[in-house]
C-alpha cells in the first residue's frame, strides 16, 4: 500500500520554480530516502506534503486524502521534523514534550505514557530534566523526534535529520530510525544530500532541480544501471594517456570513460570483453584493476547528470 501519491506537482516561489512536475509514490512501512543536493526542492516538497503551502498544480494525496481539500485530516496523519530546531533550548526535554503534548490536546495519561515511551526508545530517560541547550546535536535531534511522535503519526517526514551530526552520531540515528520503522510499523520519508546515507533506505528517490529522476530500491537502481564499472590504474601517466585515447574509440555511446590522474574508469555493458582487451594490450603497464557493480553515486550521475558530494 502507498501512503503518499504525488502526481505532476508544481510549486513556485516568487522568482523560482522549485518543483517542476514531481511524480512520486511512497510505500507504507519502509524508509524512503529523498536524495538530492541543496536547492533541489526537498524541503519544498515537504512543505506541500505537510500542507504548509498548497500545490500550484498537480495532485498530492496522503493516505488517499487530498492535501488541498483535506488539509486537517492530512495533518493528523503526518508528523514532520523540519531542519531548524523547534524545541525551546531553555526548557528541559520533558518540559518541552509536556508543553507540546498539552498544546496538541493530549490527556495526562496518554501524554505521560507517550513521553515515557519516547524517552525509553531513544535512550533519553536519564536526561529528561536536562535543558535542551546543553544536549549534543544527536540527543537534541532525538528529543525533536519524540516530540513529533507524540501525535502518533502514521507517516513521518524528516528533513535532513542527520545534518550537522558527526559520522558516528549519524550512523546511530539511522540505526534508531530503522528500529522505529520496524517496531512501530511506521512509514518514514527522510531527505538527505549525503550519498553515504542512501544505502540505509529501502527505497530511494533521486531529486534534482525540482524533478524526480529515479526511484527504486538501492539494489534495483544498481541492477538497472545497465553497465559494470572497470578501473585500471596505470604505472605512468603517458601509458594512461595512450590507453585513454584507444579506450575512447572502443567505448559505446552509453559508456562513460574518465581519467583521474593515473586511473581510467570505464562504465560499460561489455565489461568482460573489454577488460580482457585492455589487460591484453596494457597488462604490464597496469598495476591495479577492478571490476564491479556501479555504486549509487554512479547511478545518481547517470540519472541526473551531476554528482553528489
Ligand atoms: P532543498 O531542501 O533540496 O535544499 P528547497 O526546497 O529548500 O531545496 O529549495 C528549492 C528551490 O527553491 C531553491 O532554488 C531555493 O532557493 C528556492 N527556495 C526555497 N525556499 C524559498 C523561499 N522561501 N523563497 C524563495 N525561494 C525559495
Ligand atoms: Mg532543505
Amino acid at each position: 500500500m502507498n501512503s503518499i501519491e504525488v502526481n505532476d506537482l508544481h510549486f513556485s516561489y516568487a522568482k523560482e520554480e522549485a518543483l517542476k512536475g514531481v511524480n512520486l509514490s511512497v510505500r507504507s512501512g519502509i524508509i524512503t530516502g529523498i536524495l538530492g543536493p541543496n536547492g533541489s526542492g526537498k524541503s519544498t516538497l515537504f512543505k506541500v506534503l505537510s500542507t504548509q503551502v498548497k500545490p500550484h498544480k498537480g495532485k498530492v494525496e496522503v493516505f488517499g486524502l487530498d492535501v488541498t481539500k483535506n488539509p486537517a485530516e492530512v495533518r493528523s496523519k503526518i508528523g514532520i521534523c523540519f531542519q531548524s530546531p523547534s524545541l525551546d533550548p531553555h526548557m528541559s526535554i520533558e518540559e518541552n514534550l509536556n508543553l507540546h503534548g498539552r498544546l496538541m490536546g493530549l490527556g495526562t495519561d496518554a501524554l505521560v505514557k507517550r513521553i515515557q515511551w519516547g524517552l525509553d526508545f531513544f535512550g533519553l530517560s536519564a536526561r529528561r530534566k536536562d535543558r535542551v541547550k546543553i544536549l549534543s546535536g544527536g540527543l537534541a535531534r532525538r528529543a525533536e523526534l519524540i516530540k513529533v511522535l507524540l501525535s502518533e503519526p502514521e507517516v513521518m517526514l524528516l528533513d535532513e535529520p542527520t545534518s550537522g551530526l558527526d559520522p558516528g552520531s549519524r550512523l546511530d540515528l539511522w540505526t534508531e530510525l530503522k528500529k522505529l520503522v520496524k517496531e512501530k510499523s511506521m512509514t518514514l520519508v527522510v531527505t538527505t544530500h549525503m550519498m553515504e546515507e542512501a544505502d540505509f533506505c529501502e527505497e530511494l528517490v533521486f531529486i534534482s532541480d525540482g524533478q524526480i529522476r529515479g526511484q527504486g530500491s538501492p539494489d534495483l537502481l544498481k541492477k538497472n544501471f545497465g553497465a559494470e564499472v572497470l578501473t585500471f590504474k596505470f604505472n605512468a601517466d603517458s601509458d594512461a594517456q595512450n590507453a585513454l585515447a584507444k579506450i575512447k574509440t572502443l567505448a559505446g555511446g552509453e559508456d562513460r570513460v574518465r581519467k583521474t590522474e593515473l586511473q581510467i574508469r570505464w562504465e560499460t555493458p561489455r565489461s568482460k570483453e573489454m577488460s580482457t582487451l585492455v589487460l591484453e594490450n596494457w597488462g604490464p603497464q597496469i598495476n591495479e584493476f577492478t571490476w564491479g557493480r556501479p555504486s549509487l553515486s554512479d547511478v545518481y550521475f547517470q540519472k541526473t547528470g551531476r554528482s553528489l558530494s
